[in-house]
């Protein structure tokens, strides 16, 4: 068993991460789709993870992370929204352009720059598209989908950070934090009335926008399909 993860391995652990947090399966096909590789590559990297002690796979071949592969996997994800924030927030990079940038300084902070980095950020919580640093810590929300007409609502999360979801989900003007009230719920489309804002988006889409609502709507485990794969099949 290894010590530290190499970073072809990082990016594995990350993705089991955050289908786990999604309460997603965590299954070598899910991997292959949210990444987009193909399946021999990701069963090969799979079988170097269990070798390497990070995860355990059942007989029906689901996968799960052993305690020390689920300590790393949330520390790579927090390292992560880390850095997202502070990119944002500290060096006013738009918060849609910032995940390819953070994913290729995660593997090269050093412990003295991530404390740095987690001072500069002050008391935020989460990263810029609202999942929680402190991994593991994340409010239960429901699909924006789900919201019937009238409701209000508080964009909590987009659950997939596919980069051109998320320049789409910049242009309609959501961001996570915003307060406002549902105004349409059509077959392909919702849209949200904020002040003097109006965000119209694709039911599709909606789907992948977490939100707390009232009245809320029962929740759901989001559409496995609607959050691994990238915004192609997305209608604009
Ligand atoms: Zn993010």
């Amino acid at each position: 068993m290894s010590g530290e993860a190499t970073a072809a391995e990082g990016e594995y652990l990350q993705t089991l991460y955050w289908l786990h947090e999604a309460g997603l399966p965590m299954t070598a096909a899910n991997v292959a789709r949210a990444m987009q590789l193909a399946a021999p590559t990701v069963h090969e990297m799979i079988g170097r993870l269990q070798r390497d002690g990070y995860i355990a796979r059942a007989s029906d071949k689901t996968i799960s992370f052993t305690p020390s592969g689920e300590l790393q996997a949330a520390e790579i994800v927090s390292r992560h929204r880390l850095i997202e924030r502070f990119l944002t927030d500290v060096l006013g990079i738009p918060w849609d352009e910032v995940h390819e940038e953070a994913e290729r300084l995660e593997h090269a902070m050093s412990p003295v720059l991530e404390e740095r980095m987690r001072a500069a950020i002050g008391d935020a919580r989460t990263c810029p598209h609202g999942h929680p640093i402190n991994a593991g810590s994340r409010i239960p929300g429901v699909p924006l989908a789900d919201v019937e007409l009238g409701a209000t609502v508080m964009v909590l999360r987009f659950e997939n950070e596919a980069e051109d979801l998320l320049h789409y989900l910049h242009d309609v003007g959501l961001e996570p934090g915003l307060e406002g009230t549902v105004v349409e719920s059509a077959a392909d489309e919702v849209a949200l009335e904020a002040g003097e804002r109006r965000c119209v988006l694709t039911r599709s889409v909606a789907e992948t926008v977490s939100v707390i609502a009232d009245p809320s709507p029962p929740p759901r485990v989001a559409l496995p399909e609607q959050l691994v794969l990238a915004s192609r099949r997305y209608g604009r």
